[in-house]
């Protein structure tokens, strides 16, 4: 268990973060860091759960480093990868981003288990002061006084156990129901004393593996946005929303960029092989790659950093 799991629920919360993903996690971390009390709601006991991608960006890389982090995130097994290449129409390889042409402190893909990432995030969030991660608690409903948040509603561990028998009635793989992978977006990602941010306003598909470093920055985002607001208790009150609101209007068109990139991936590459179409680049694309390399930072930088990158604020940074 990372420290900072605590079974006791604190009476009161200034920020309950429902769901320890790479967003709750790096938004529960910033908050604390700005002295803000936070309680993150976890339903799983661990971080072991469905596959979600083990790739980390280089806008996380310098995000851990910002964090103090970086060191102990380079000691965790884990390999590299520098640039993006395919076959092409002649045979050979035609590279398609390269991350070394970034001009990055770390610039490749971390390939490593999510489960060390958020490890790593829950242990450093939980030395700060106010941070509390319950596990085994899952939100079901959210309580709402006028414009202000009440409290939540979360079940009990107690639902574990029925969770453990159903899992021995399995016979075979079609008994198992299959992951979920949708592209889709919230029109309006918050309520009076809710924010949506990450997956929950934005599913992402695996394709370009972009969704984490996406949630991880509205993270970033969010907590620079509503450290403040949230300080001085101006969330709760009339006309809270529009602290939210700044968080969308912020983060909107990086999703709505990276989810059309992802559909047109899904269209005109995927789709194409499972009907066993051959799918190398278009030759003339091929040429000018060659050409001019410098035009692989391009995709390079779409994939490895996203539009609108967000930087830590200076009250959140530590050095290592
Ligand atoms: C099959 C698949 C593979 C993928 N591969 C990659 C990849 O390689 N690289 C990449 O960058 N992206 C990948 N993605 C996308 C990526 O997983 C998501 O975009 C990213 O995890 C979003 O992070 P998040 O924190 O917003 O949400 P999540 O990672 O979904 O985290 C949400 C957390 O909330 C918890 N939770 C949910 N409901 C409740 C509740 N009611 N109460 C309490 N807790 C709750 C969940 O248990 C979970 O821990 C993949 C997606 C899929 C479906």
């Amino acid at each position: 268990m990372a420290s900072g799991d605590d079974t006791r629920v604190p009476a009161s919360t200034t920020c309950a973060i429902v769901g320890g993903g790479p967003a709750g996690l790096v938004l529960g971390l910033l908050l604390a860091r700005a002295g803000i009390r936070v309680t993150v709601l976890e339903k799983h006991a661990d971080f072991l759960r469905d596959f979600r991608g083990d790739t980390v960006h280089p806008s996380t890389l310098s995000l851990l480093d910002d964090l103090g982090l970086f060191e102990r995130f380079n000691a965790l097994q884990q390999s590299h990868l520098t640039r993006v290449s395919v076959p092409g129409a002649d045979g050979g390889q035609v590279v398609l981003a390269d991350f070394g042409r970034l001009p990055l402190r770390h610039p490749y893909i971390a390939m490593v288990p999510q489960w060390d990432l958020l490890n790593l995030l829950a242990d450093a969030a939980g030395t700060e002061p106010g941070f509390t991660l319950l596990k085994e608690h899952a939100v079901t409903r959210i309580v709402r006084d006028g414009n202000r948040v009440a409290g939540v509603d979360y079940d009990s561990p107690e639902l574990l156990p029925d969770l453990a028998a159903g899992l021995t009635g399995l016979l075979s793989m079609d008994d198992v129901k299959h992951l979920d992978v949708r592209v889709d977006r919230l029109r309006r990602w918050y309520a009076p004393g809710v924010l949506c941010i990450g997956d929950a306003a934005h599913a992402m598909s695996p394709v370009g593996g972009v969704g984490i470093n996406l949630a991880v920055q509205d993270a970033v985002a969010a907590a620079r946005l509503l450290a403040q607001p949230l300080r001085e208790g101006r969330l709760g009150r009339r006309h809270g929303t529009r602290y939210l609101a700044r968080v969308q209007h912020r983060r909107m068109i990086p999703a709505a960029v990276l989810q059309r990139l992802q559909r047109a991936i899904h269209t005109l590459v995927i789709m194409r092989v499972l009907r066993g179409e051959v799918t190398t680049p278009p030759p003339l694309l091929g040429r000018v790659l060659e050409r001019v390399p410098a035009l692989t930072a391009i995709p390079a930088f779409l994939i490895g950093v996203g539009p609108r990158p967000e930087r830590a604020p200076g009250w959140a940074r530590r050095s290592a």
